[in-house]
């Protein structure tokens, strides 16, 4: 029978090409999006195209409740899930520290932090042994800013990506003899639309050349090591962060 994977974020960028990707491994997929239903439908398209069963989920992740309903309409519409991948997540305007607000902190944290928190549960609370479930495997997108911090673009963003990073550490031992495993990619600089959200377009082309390969990476490159540590070959492989990014 085929896996069951959730990809938060699912409808562009990174997440649409994880989604993609997993359906041509013959996951059945739920794509949850927040506000771009077109962008969504046209991933669910290309997935049924490929003769593979998926839908779309309209969740806030940092909204408890909606994400508790997106976990109840795959139970009932997919099946029980086998496979998480925590990719929504959003950056502010770049700015320095002592321009930003608490509530734009807030914001970064309660969506890129809280709303994976909150996915891991609802997961967890279907995929453990512990609870009678068959084991599985969770993802969470993270970045290289989580070390390098982002200054003068968004402190609070990488700090978020910290946060990520330790819930993968933590919840991975937590979970390890449960059936689950847990890691993170740590993506680099790479093609999508979230660079256009933090106000600077052309921010890959800008800094390739701090990068040790010398160019930006695409969202197909990350979704292809996602789909490596969701997959049986890294079946002895939990807690890690593996760097998506060109070179550290
Ligand atoms: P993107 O192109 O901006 O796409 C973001 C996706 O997340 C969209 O599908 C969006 O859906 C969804 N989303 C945003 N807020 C959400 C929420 N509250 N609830 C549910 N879905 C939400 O971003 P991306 O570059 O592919 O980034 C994906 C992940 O990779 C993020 O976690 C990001 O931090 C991480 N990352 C990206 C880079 C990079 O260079 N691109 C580098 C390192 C890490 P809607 O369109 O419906 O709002």
């Amino acid at each position: 029978m085929a896996k069951v994977l959730i990809v938060t974020g699912g409808s562009r960028g990174i997440g649409a090409a994880t989604a993609r990707l997993a359906a041509a491994a013959g996951y059945t997929v739920c794509v949850n999006y927040r506000n771009d239903h077109d962008a969504a439908a046209q991933v669910v398209a290309s997935l049924h195209a490929m003769g593979v069963s998926a839908n779309s989920f309209q969740a806030d992740v940092s909204v408890e409740e909606d994400v508790v309903r997106m976990f109840e309409h795959v139970d009932s519409s997919l099946g029980r899930v086998d496979a998480l991948v925590n990719n929504a997540g959003i950056l502010g305007k770049q700015c320095r520290v002592e321009e930003m607000d608490a509530e734009r902190v807030a914001r970064t944290l309660s969506i890129n932090v809280v709303g994976a928190f909150v996915c891991c549960r609802e997961a967890v609370r279907r995929m453990s042994t512990r609870y009678g479930g068959m084991g599985g495997a969770i993802v969470n997108v993270s970045s290289r800013a989580a070390q390098l911090g982002s200054p003068g673009e968004y402190v609070d963003y990488a700090a978020s990506k910290a946060a990520l990073d330790t819930l993968t550490i933590g919840l991975a031992k937590e979970v390890a003899a449960d059936g689950i495993r847990v890691n993170a990619v740590a993506a680099g600089i790479i093609y999508t639309d979230i660079h256009t959200s933090g106000g600077e377009p052309g921010r890959v082309d800008r800094l390739k050349g701090t990068i040790p390969m010398q160019r930006g990476g695409t969202a197909d490159e990350v979704a292809s090591a996602i789909l490596w540590l969701l997959s049986d070959g890294a079946s002895y492989t939990t807690g890690t962060v593996l760097h998506v990014s060109g070179g550290r």
